[in-house]
């Protein structure tokens, strides 16, 4: 079995890994980064429809849930959304702001993938693809790492393998295994940005809504996002649903407005005033999708003339629109999550080189950490500023 000595091994050839890798190379350290993958970045590269939505413009620290708020600014400030866009410049990679700051590509998310092998090439790592881990020992002064036909020793080893999210793209528990082996703490982790389900009878009630998409505001705990909602055949997505799952427990209620920033129950009483042979549906259409609409008087005072409906009916129906209660069952679980909320404890890790406290040269970064962004180019930013970090001091 051949062994090969480096100085850094970066397990996972995922956006932190790389970026980890080109920084420790770049300061003359010998890197190798491996992946069991075939194929390095498989999720930048199925990012943002193809075009990898890669930072956003307003990434701040608020946008960030950790167990500890604070951490993750230290690394985005010392590598943030400018530095990278300052990079895609430098490559000549044109993007454009589609919405709220997010920067997607204008041509594939696979010039990314280009820039991130070639600044490594540059900087002298290698890449090793189709390679997992089989052990990890750590002693004094560094680790061995075993794989089926090498053996890996090297003073510095940065854990890039990600969250749990969509194990068909690779994704495994491997960085949590690897804390637990060195006494670290685990937040639990948790699929985020991920579509709630339902269940009956709810989901029995709005399935005839399925493909519906409308703008919504959310709330999940104490957090509240005003995008758009999606009715699915198994329950909700769109934006603000996957926002609102990273903040949601089981078990626990969410609360969504339909027809965010209006009054509804002022604008009927006004539409009964002004057109009292109209329907509920069609007073309710002026506000919310007709499809929705319907839905939505059938099941709270039945499809009436406005004329016919007192005071409280109309109250009922705009509480059913604007304060929607429901459970949701689940979420479609780690098979379709974007992120993992949770991860290695944060307590755990120095905030300036995300080196485990009281474990010279073991390092966790990007989505394994606990920290994780917004929908919206937050992941990667985090993915690239904490892998930045560890590279200036792996
Ligand atoms: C469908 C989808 C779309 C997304 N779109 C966006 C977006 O547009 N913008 C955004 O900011 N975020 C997006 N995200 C989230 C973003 O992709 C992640 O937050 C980011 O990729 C995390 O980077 P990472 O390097 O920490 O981990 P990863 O990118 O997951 O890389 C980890 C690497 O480690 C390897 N690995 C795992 N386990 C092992 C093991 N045991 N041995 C060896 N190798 C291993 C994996 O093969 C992988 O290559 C999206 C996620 C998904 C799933």
């Amino acid at each position: 079995m051949a062994t090969i000595v480096t100085d850094v091994l970066v397990i996972g050839a995922g956006a932190a890994g790389l970026m980890c890798a080109i920084e420790a190379g770049r300061r003359g350290r010998r890197v190798l980064v491996i992946d069991h993958n075939q194929a390095p970045a498989e999720k930048i590269r199925i990012s943002g429809g193809g075009r990898c939505n890669f930072t956003n413009l307003n990434c701040r620290p608020e946008a960030f849930l950790s167990d500890n708020p604070h951490f993750c600014v230290s690394a985005l400030r010392r590598f943030s959304q400018h530095d990278f866009i300052a990079r895609m410049e430098a490559h000549q990679i044109a993007y454009h702001e589609k919405t709220a700051g997010q920067l997607f590509c204008d041509g594939s998310a696979k010039q990314i993938i280009a820039m991130l092998l070639s600044d490594l090439r540059e900087a002298g790592g290698d890449l090793k693809l189709g390679v997992g881990p089989t052990s990890l020992e750590g002693g004094t002064d560094g680790f061995i790492v075993g794989a089926a036909s090498e053996t890996f020793v090297c003073s510095s080893l940065v854990i890039a393998t990600g969250g749990k999210s969509i194990p068909k793209m690779g994704a495994t528990g491997y960085a949590y295994d690897v804390a637990a082996q060195f006494g670290l703490r685990i937040v639990d982790p948790r699929p985020g940005l991920v579509p709630f389900t339902i269940g009956p009878p709810t989901l029995d009630a709005i399935s005839a809504l399925a493909g519906l998409s409308t703008p919504a505001r959310v709330t999940a705990g104490d957090r509240t996002f005003e995008e758009g909602l999606l009715f699915t055949h198994r329950g909700l997505s769109g934006p603000a649903v996957l926002q609102a799952s990273s903040y949601w427990k089981t078990p626990s209620d969410v609360s969504i407005d339909l027809a965010p920033g209006r009054d509804v129950l002022t604008d009927l009483k006004i539409a009964r005033q002004e057109r009292p042979k109209a329907t509920l549906t069609s007073g309710l259409s002026d506000m919310i999708p007709r499809r929705l609409a319907l839905h939505l008087a059938e099941t709270t005072a039945g499809d009436l003339r406005l004329a016919d409906l007192s005071d409280l009916k109309l109250r009922r129906v705009a509480e059913a629109v604007q304060d929607w209660r429901l459970r949701p069952s689940g979420t479609e679980g780690w098979r379709t999550a974007e992120v993992t909320v949770g991860g290695v404890d944060t307590r755990d890790l120095s905030s300036q080189t995300l080196e485990a406290k009281g474990r010279k040269g073991l390092f966790f970064i990007g989505e394994c950490v606990d920290v994780t962004g917004w929908l919206g180019g937050y992941n990667f930013q985090w993915a690239w500023s904490s892998g930045w970090a560890a590279g200036q001091a792996a």
